[in-house]
């Protein structure tokens, strides 16, 4: 059986990732030093797949800990999850951005390369556009200087692969995560949020159960159909399976490293996202419009040409269906 690291594999994409590796037969380890997540939600991972799985609870900037279930295990490849994400607090805390962001891969590219692991797939972002006029964004989209020093973090990385892969037996894609929303539709797996969410989702569902008194729609005076930005919403299920597809194809690429937009090919507003949610659910949204949030782009959305055809991989659920499975997850937490 193919044995895969997964680092970060507690967290909101990797549990999901996890589900869909499991369930195309992969053997999964994961590490995790539970900084964003919990443990309990190895269990929940376990009661979807059927099957069990080893947590390592370490940090991946610890080396030791690395070589340690490098030597343990022999590994086909690594999906490297592990980061921080928070683009407000990059800001605030730079230093804890570019030591667990890079300092995490560099380790863990030190422990593939001990070992000889030559698969890996790295979770990048489209935040590397920056603010492009060029939509939809392919991947020849020129990257732009960062915002944020979360931003920088996912540039460097994308650069220090490209680095190490031109000198190394190496294969690794870089997916360009969109906006990852919605939840595992048993709704045992989720977005676990730590203190008020700032994206979008989480803050819905949460107004919704009354966390929040209301949401604020950060600025309707855009140049958009109603005045509120756009993204490209994506449910995390179907992201999770598009980690699965690249694994596979890690095995036949001609270059060494690859990379792939991953979004629906189709931008929603802010407002068309809340009224998504009033009405899948039957829930009227308390919601205000107040200024624009700095930093914001007014609009991003993907071209899928290429994650379509050579991963061969499809968007499968709507907005609609992201909103649902959102908000069945929030009630099912405690
Ligand atoms: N947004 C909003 N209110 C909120 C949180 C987000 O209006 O409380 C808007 C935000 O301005 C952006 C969109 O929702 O246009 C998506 O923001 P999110 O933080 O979820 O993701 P981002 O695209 O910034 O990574």
């Amino acid at each position: 059986m193919k044995k895969i690291l997964v680092t970060g594999g507690l967290g909101f994409i990797g549990s999901h990732t996890v589900v869909e590796l499991q369930a195309e037969g992969y053997e999964v380890v994961v590490i995790d030093n539970l900084n964003n997540s919990r443990k309990e939600v190895k269990i929940s991972i376990e009661e979807i797949s059927g099957k069990t799985f080893e947590l390592k609870v370490a940090d991946v900037t610890n080396s030791i800990a690395l070589n340690e279930l490098f030597e343990e295990h022999k590994f086909e490849g690594v999906i490297h999850f592990a980061a921080h994400k928070a683009v407000g607090e990059s800001v605030e805390n730079p230093v804890s951005y570019y030591q667990n962001n890079l300092s995490g891969l560099v380790s863990l590219l030190g422990a593939m390369e001990k070992q000889g692991v030559s698969n890996l797939i790295f979770s990048s972002s489209c935040t590397v556009y920056g603010a492009t006029t060029d939509l939809p964004v392919t991947e020849k989209t020129v990257i732009q200087k960062a915002e944020s020093p979360y931003g920088t973090t996912k540039i460097l990385g994308e650069e220090i692969i490209n680095d190490y892969a031109k000198h190394k037996d190496f294969k690794s894609i870089l997916l360009r995560y969109f906006n990852p929303v919605g939840a595992h539709p048993s709704a045992k797996i989720g977005e676990l949020p730590l203190g008020v969410p700032n994206n979008l989702v989480p803050y819905i569902t949460q107004t919704a159960a009354g966390i929040r008194k209301q949401l604020t729609v950060f600025g309707d005076d855009y140049n958009t159909i109603d005045g509120t930005c756009i993204r490209d919403y994506i449910h995390v299920v179907d992201l999770a399976k598009a980690h699965v597809k690249a694994l596979a194809y890690c095995n036949e690429m001609k270059q060494p490293v690859d990379v792939f937009n991953v979004g629906t090919g189709k931008g929603n507003t802010v407002l068309e996202v809340i009224h998504a949610f009033e009405h899948s659910n039957n829930i009227k949204l308390a919601y205000t419009v107040g200024a624009r949030r700095g930093g914001d782009v007014e609009q991003i959305f993907a071209d899928t040409t290429k994650v379509n055809e050579l991963l061969g991989w499809h968007a499968h659920y709507d907005i609609a269906d992201m909103m649902k499975h959102a908000w069945a997850w929030q009630q099912n937490l405690k």
